[in-house]
């Protein structure tokens, strides 16, 4: 058994949740399922980052206090999270006076007191939308932010700097030899040449009368922390670095982090070189995550193509959006492109015609020539559909170790496939004079089903759910469920009794 800390990233809680967030949740408590099935002890992390200029501004724009604002915008996080059937052992919010502010702030102590932070006089093209200074190589033509099309104010202040220079080459190190792995390898090659160019030391502060909503600079009331050392902390918050030492220690160093490919730098390269800073060891994994695009585009209000996660949720379910994240993309840390057509056809043919029809068929004809059920004596899986399982774990885990989700989720696909063909083929429903032989066919799909249920769980918990009600367990071994390659239901049960359910996936038109 290993502990492992899963955390997502902590969203920005200046709106209301929309896909990308989904899709992050989704992959993140896929992989913290399949960890505990496993046998691993996860503690899985998500949150919210509440501090900043923009938050404060957007409180005043609709005329709400900011923590009212706030408060509604992470209740929003937390519905979706759990419409989607998510498990997080805990929302770090880094509004918390109790549980965040006392670790940024001890942070940022030690980063300090390595020499690590200086006050430096700094001016520069800032850009009140991005809340960052532009340099004059990322301005447009026109000499405007290219997100905003905003010309950027010129802004002297004098701020707290981090020496994030100074950790270069240690993080080119340990980035190439996967002492912090990054999933994809594309991503990580981006890193690297990053790194490549130079670093420059980060802005670590801003003025108090600036950004008046943020955690106090510790010794300087006149400076709040920048997002940095404010927000990246709530990895150490969140387990309980301030507050709780014991539970630190269980999770620390954190096992992975599940982020956009838009915040890579900030996870890969500034809170990798804090860490170095206060002597804590780095991260494992980073693994980052695309985008969903919709018909091909980025989602945008003014293109009307904007897809709402709980819009898909209504029609189809938890399940098939968290199955569409899975198998709707390419490779790993690829972008997904949403259309209605094609998440429609992933929905028919994955889960109405694959997993459903199989569970579905095999319950209820079981139940037609076994009510009072089957005894399972002398029954021996056949050889092959045992090679078949076995082969299946292998791949799952090997997998879902390198996070690839939809390969993960290819093993299962391979027991569905296997159990639908075998139905097929050997027409069970046709048997009439061979008692002998009608069992055994059943009993085989029924260890194929177990199983499925079984890989299955981490990506689909409500359907792994329902699918639970079909095999009447009520021994606890039997009912453990954990991933065991080499356990069969079938030899551990004497009498294979088994209820039939309503469908799992109806057909939608
Ligand atoms: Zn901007």
């Amino acid at each position: 058994m290993q502990h492992r800390f899963i955390a997502t990233s902590i969203p920005y809680m200046n709106a209301g949740p929309h896909m990308g967030h989904a899709m992050e949740f989704i992959i993140a408590d896929i992989l913290a399922r399949y960890n505990r099935s496993s046998g691993n002890d996860v503690f899985f992390l998500t949150g919210a980052d509440e501090h900043g200029s923009k938050i404060y501004n957007k409180a005043k724009e609709l005329g709400k206090s900011t923590q009212e604002m706030l408060d509604e915008h992470v209740a929003l996080f937390q519905e979706l999270g759990t419409a989607l059937a998510t498990t997080p052992d805990d929302f770090i919010r880094t509004t918390d006076r109790v549980r965040h502010w006392p670790t940024a702030q001890a942070i940022w102590r030690k980063l300090e007191a390595k020499g690590d932070i200086y006050k430096k006089k700094y001016s520069g093209l800032y850009c009140e939308g991005c809340e960052v200074f532009l340099p004059e190589k990322d301005l447009d033509n026109e000499g405007n932010c290219p997100i905003h099309h905003k010309k950027p104010t010129l802004l002297e202040e004098e701020n707290y700097f981090f020496s994030l220079s100074k950790y270069e080459d240690q993080l080119k190190k340990l980035i190439t030899n996967d002492t912090i792995r990054i999933t994809p390898e594309f991503r990580k090659n981006e890193i690297l040449s990053f790194l490549g160019e130079g670093l420059n030391d980060i802005s670590f502060s801003r003025s108090a009368d600036k950004m008046p909503w943020g955690i106090p600079v510790p010794g300087d009331e006149t400076q709040v922390m920048y997002v940095w050392c404010d927000a990246l902390t709530n990895y150490l918050s969140g387990i309980g670095y301030s507050f709780d030492q014991n539970k630190f220690t269980k999770y620390y160093p954190t096992y992975l982090h599940v982020i956009g490919k838009d915040i890579s730098r900030f996870h890969a390269i500034i809170y990798m070189a804090m860490l170095l800073s206060a002597d804590m060891e780095t991260s494992k994994n980073i693994l980052v995550h695309g985008f969903v695009t919709s018909g091909g585009e980025k989602m945008s209000k003014s293109l009307g193509n904007v897809v709402i996660p709980e819009d898909i949720m209504k029609t189809y379910g938890s399940d098939a959006l968290r199955y569409f994240i899975t198998v709707g993309g390419g490779g790993v840390g690829d972008d997904i492109d949403y259309t209605p057509t094609g998440f429609h056809n992933h929905y028919n043919s994955g889960l109405v015609n694959g997993l459903g029809n199989i569970a579905n068929r095999t319950s209820t004809l079981f139940c037609k020539y076994y009510p009072n059920g089957s005894d399972t004596d002398g029954f021996i899986l056949d050889e092959g559909i045992d090679g078949v399982i076995i082969s299946a774990y292998t791949l799952y885990k090997e997998s879902l170790e390198a996070f690839d989700l939809r390969a993960g989720y290819v093993a299962v696909s391979t027991l569905i496939d296997l159990a639908n063909k075998y139905f097929d083929e050997e027409k069970p429903w046709t048997i009439k004079d061979d008692p002998g032989k009608l069992r055994d066919i059943l009993l085989n799909l029924v260890e194929i089903l177990y199983h499925i249920n079984i890989l299955v769980a981490p990506y689909l918990p409500r359907t792994a759910e329902k699918m639970r009600e079909i095999f009447s367990l009520t021994d606890s071994r039997l009912q453990d469920f954990s991933l065991d390659a080499g356990f069969r239901l079938t030899a551990g049960n004497k009498i294979m009794r088994l209820t039939t359910i309503p469908l799992l996936f109806e057909k939608i038109s």
